[in-house]
């Protein structure tokens, strides 16, 4: 029985094998998601095991961090800027956790995330989840999850929609970042390392409006992991 769906499992992906998702190539076995080549040549910024990073230096005299890092330069026309649209807009919600996971083995190299006790991903509104049917931060954090053997759970909550409100003032902009995001389990954050997860970090300014609604917990230290930076 064993030997039967093991046979059939090679001869299925001799008629339907996976393929690469950047390059299209067929993938061998022990690849995952992306053939070897295009994995080796993903833009990688080493920043997790580095102090000062740019990404940490973005966050400075914003929010009071432990360690800020990001997996991949962000580049317009890159492979990685294909990988990460097919984990936004075409359903590749596996992209999201083998890089993921890739992400969380670099982590665990670091000798700044060894205290991380909760993952926590940037959330989406709602409405904005019900219309992607995933929130692609989860599907990273799953798989820095599976890497650091540390749990992953959607514990804030997006209460504005817009991401931008550019026609506002600024008063009714900084209410709206205010009241964007709310802790809905602070019992569960309370005295522990937080890893907040995001897919790109452009500007900051969403995971700053999201550290925001941590901030009536009495005792917690937080971190920041995003994909990619821009
Ligand atoms: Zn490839």
């Amino acid at each position: 029985m064993l030997q039967h769906s093991f046979i059939g499992r090679n001869l299925l992906d001799l008629v339907f094998p996976n393929i690469c998702v950047v390059c299209t190539r067929a993938l061998v076995r022990g690849e995952n998601i992306l053939c070897t080549n295009c994995n080796y040549e993903l833009p990688r910024t080493h920043f997790s095991t580095h102090e000062n990073n740019p990404v940490h230096q973005l966050f400075w005299g914003r929010i009071v961090l432990n360690h800020a890092s990001a997996y991949f330069h962000y580049r317009k026309g890159s492979s990685f800027q294909k990988l990460l649209h097919q984990l936004k807009y075409h359903g590749k919600y596996e992209i999201g956790i083998e890089l993921g996971r890739q992400f969380g083995h670099e982590l665990l190299i670091s000798p700044h995330y060894h205290t991380v006790e909760l993952i926590v991903p940037v959330p989406l509104h709602p409405k904005k989840e019900k219309e992607r049917g995933y929130n692609q931060s989860l599907a990273i954090a799953e798989g820095i999850s599976q890497a650091l053997k540390v749990p992953t759970e959607s514990i804030i909550e997006r209460k504005i929609y817009a991401e931008t409100q550019t026609k506002k003032s600024r008063i009714d902009r900084w209410q709206n970042v205010e009241e964007a995001f709310h802790l809905k389990h602070p019992q569960k954050a309370e005295g522990k390392h937080l890893l907040l997860v995001d897919d790109v970090i452009t500007t900051g300014a969403t995971l700053e409006a999201c550290a925001l609604s941590l901030r009536n917990l009495n005792d917690y230290q937080l971190s920041i992991a995003g994909l990619a930076a821009a």
